[in-house]
């Protein structure tokens, strides 16, 4: 990867333009090789630490100086009684009476082989390794809501299978119900109506017979014909009176459940509690 050019700040003040070789991590300015040399030069500045302009890529010096208690004041002191960085406001306010107030430069020496940076250190790693685990555990979770849905899905889907195979088992036993009523009452109605051809058969003769007589025959015949069928056909008569009011008037209808409006929903789906591991 080509870095890029950086300019230096110094010269760019003084609208020159040189190309920065280091950096100030004090007065967070970069340098040309005249300005870092004569940086260097200044008594002032001695203790400034200049760094590559290569290491600064990717990473700031530009730490929080300002108080966090008062804004327009920057930390200059350590209150080793309070173990906290301070401002001059700070210094007139809380804490007027603390004993061992130092200037940061002061304070800071041997930072880097000191407990603090030891403890902080650790802090840090141990919070690595707390986020590394959620991380993982969120990752995890997320791979197993899905799979759960998956499920989820699957058993809706098998739910669904099972009403429809309760369904045909019921549509099956009401068309079974609706075979054996149509057999009982279709008997009934076929005993009728042999018996209502019967009838017609033997009026159709008695019919024939007095066409026949009347035709053919002699008057006595006739008559001694027409008095001899008369108690017949009364007795056709009374018989019929008798059987129409008893003839077989059931017919079949189906009357459906409302299961469409009590049928809200198919179930329901919720959030569960499951621990974190
Ligand atoms: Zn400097
Ligand atoms: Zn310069
Ligand atoms: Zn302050
Ligand atoms: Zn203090």
């Amino acid at each position: 990867m080509a870095s890029k050019i950086v300019m230096c700040d110094p010269c760019s003040r003084l609208n020159k333009s040189s190309e920065g070789f280091k950096y100030c991590t004090d007065c967070e300015d970069t340098l040309c090789t005249d300005c870092a040399a004569l940086h260097s030069a200044v008594k002032l500045l001695a203790s400034h630490h200049l760094v590559d302009v290569s290491v600064t890529t990717g990473n700031t010096f530009n730490i929080k100086k300002v108080c966090n208690d008062h804004e327009d004041m920057c930390y200059e002191f350590y209150c080793s009684d309070h173990d906290c960085l301070i401002c001059r406001t700070c210094i007139a306010n809380t804490h007027r009476t603390c004993g061992k107030i130092q200037p940061i430069e002061v304070a800071a020496k041997g930072c880097k082989s000191s407990s603090i940076l030891e403890d902080v250190s650790k802090d840090i790693a141990s919070l690595l390794i707390s986020t590394k685990t959620l991380l993982e555990d969120r990752q995890k979770k997320k791979i197993s809501v899905r799979q759960s849905k998956a499920k989820v899905l699957k058993e809706i889907a098998k739910f669904r299978q099972d009403i429809n195979d309760h369904l045909d088992q019921l549509e099956n036993k009401c068309r079974s119900e609706v075979d054996i009523l149509e057999r009982i009452i279709s008997q009934t109605v076929g005993n009728e109506l042999a018996d209502a051809d019967k009838r017609q058969h033997v009026i159709q003769e008695i019919w024939q017979q007095v066409g026949f007589f009347t035709k053919n025959g002699s008057e006595s015949q006739l008559f001694i014909f027409l008095n001899t069928v008369r108690s017949d056909i009364s007795r056709q008569a009374a018989s019929l009176q008798d059987i129409i009011p008893s003839l077989e008037t059931n017919d079949l209808e189906f009357e459906p459940l409302d299961l469409i409006s009590v049928m809200k929903s198919f179930g329901s789906v919720k959030k569960v509690l499951s621990h974190v591991q």
